[in-house]
């Protein structure tokens, strides 16, 4: 249910994707890490939101990549401070504080013919514009599993980009472009799980299927409130 995913080369380098929210998340994965022996070369972003450009003790430093999307990293300073998911979530653990904002802004990724270029197992990066523009997504063919940012999870219904022109026409593509690429899906946030359901589900929310289980959440029916009259055109 944390937002980290770790990828392991064959010689123990690994890239760590959206290392956490929390310094006791950040702890903790680096924790496991060390516990394994692997060692981070550099940390993905999916997406330029807060919560996917944070860092802290062993990701201090590390080369930071992503679409190459630029990221105004003082104003989402600012919008983690005032965050109100944030506070819900720090709220089940009194003394957890936010995990730092990463020193060095993203980089565009080292890329051979869409394929990350690093020794571990071949990466292709899927960029799209759903959620937030520029997000990547990473399918792992030989695992067999699509690493998706946030979006296909089981917990959080479709987050719009209401800053795009399309915000569901661009969404329904990038559901087009990651529907099939693989049998799991690690989700941002959420559980791991199939990604066909994860994908029906997705396309029913934006088609206009409100009965979703995950609108149960209030923050999450917040948001549809705020997206209802986009859905709705
Ligand atoms: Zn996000």
């Amino acid at each position: 249910m944390t937002s980290s995913t770790v990828i392991v080369a064959p010689d123990g380098s690994c890239l760590v994707v959206d290392p956490g929210v929390t310094r006791h998340e950040i702890d903790t994965l680096s924790s496991a890490i060390r516990s394994h022996g692997w060692r981070p070369i550099a940390v993905w972003s999916t997406h330029g939101h807060w919560d996917h450009l944070l860092d802290g003790g062993m990701f201090t430093g590390l080369p930071r990549w992503s679409s190459g999307a630029p990221v105004d990293v003082e104003t989402l300073t600012n919008e983690r401070d005032e965050d109100a998911e944030l506070a819900r979530v720090l709220l089940g653990s009194p003394g957890d504080r936010p995990a730092a904002v990463a020193g060095a802004p993203p980089v565009a990724y080292p890329s051979v013919d869409g394929f990350l270029d690093w020794p571990g197992p071949p990466v292709q990066v899927l960029t799209h514009d759903a959620h937030a523009p520029g997000s990547t997504s990473l399918l792992v063919r030989s695992a067999d599993v699509l690493i998706a940012g946030d979006l296909l999870s089981d917990v959080e219904i479709p987050l719009l980009d209401l800053s795009s022109t399309d915000p569901v026409g661009t969404y329904l593509a990038a559901l087009d472009l990651l529907a099939d690429t693989a049998s799991l899906v690690v989700p941002g946030h959420g559980h791991v799980g199939a990604l066909p359901p994860r994908v029906a589900a997705d396309r029913a929310y934006l088609t206009g299927t409100f009965d979703d289980p995950r609108l149960l959440e209030p923050w999450l029916a917040a948001v549809h409130e705020s997206q209802v009259t986009v859905l709705a055109d």
